[in-house]
């Protein structure tokens, strides 16, 4: 069992850490959303977190999510940041509020239709793999543009910036250009001005490389063991 004051102590820490990361890139903390992954985390867990001030919960996966959800509902923003099977599309659909993982024209034609059919429009951010690993969902840099003009096309998704996983214990060289190349991509779509994509959000950065991101230009974060502590040793793994 991890204790409640570790969590109110490592959130406090997370926001120090990122309040300095914020300043030496010359920006404002407040700019950067703080989303605590609580994968494989149990309720209680996340209801600590939201107690010491967590606004934002991340899942990956959207069963353990919804169950989740079903218990305490919508305490927190919820963001599905895991890989999103085009038959989970639906049930994401019905309590989160942001999709970081939109990667394939079919899962981008299963939001629209569900968008049409529950009369309202869905919030994603789009993956891309930019350091090009294999292991890795999202689309290859050089799609980004095609992919955008077609959901764009489609209607009933609104797009809301980019979202990338920089390579697991990479030199800090190869951080950086994975983060630095999402902002860059970013900065090129918006000079499109293609309806109903917007770059606002760039989700990067994680419990090891979070600073990294945020010297890139990352206005959303996604942390998980930095604030739940590592993940063999928590309770709910
Ligand atoms: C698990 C996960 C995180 C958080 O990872 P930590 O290293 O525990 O901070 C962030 N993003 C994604 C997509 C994840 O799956």
């Amino acid at each position: 069992m991890i204790l409640v004051s570790n969590i109110t102590k490592n959130v406090q820490t997370v926001r120090e850490r990122i309040a300095h990361a914020a300043r030496l890139a010359g920006r404002h903390p407040d700019e950067i959303v703080l989303i605590a992954v609580s994968k494989n985390r149990s309720v209680d867990e996340i209801r600590s977190a939201v107690a010491a001030g967590i606004t934002h919960l991340g899942e990956n996966r959207v069963q353990e999510a919804m169950a989740k959800w079903c218990e305490v509902g919508s305490i927190a923003a919820w963001h599905m940041i895991g890989t999103l099977q085009t038959n989970k599309a639906a049930l994401a659909m019905q309590f989160t509020d942001l999709i970081h993982s939109l990667d394939r024209p079919s899962l981008a034609a299963e939001l629209a239709r569900q968008a049409v059919r529950q009369g309202r429009a869905v919030e994603a951010l789009v993956q891309v793999n930019v350091s090009g690993e294999e292991t890795k969902h999202g689309l290859p840099p050089t799609e980004l543009e095609p992919f955008l003009e077609q959901v764009a096309a489609l209607g009933g998704i609104q797009v809301k910036g980019l979202m990338t996983i920089a390579p697991e214990g990479a030199p800090a060289a190869v951080q950086q250009s994975t983060f630095s190349g999402l902002r860059e991509l970013a900065r090129r779509v918006d000079r499109r001005g293609l309806p109903g994509i917007s770059m606002r959000w760039l989700s990067m950065g994680m419990s090891d490389d979070f600073e990294t991101a945020i010297a890139e230009g990352a206005n959303m974060v996604r942390i998980g063991s930095a604030i739940f502590g590592n993940r063999s040793y928590a309770g709910g793994a």
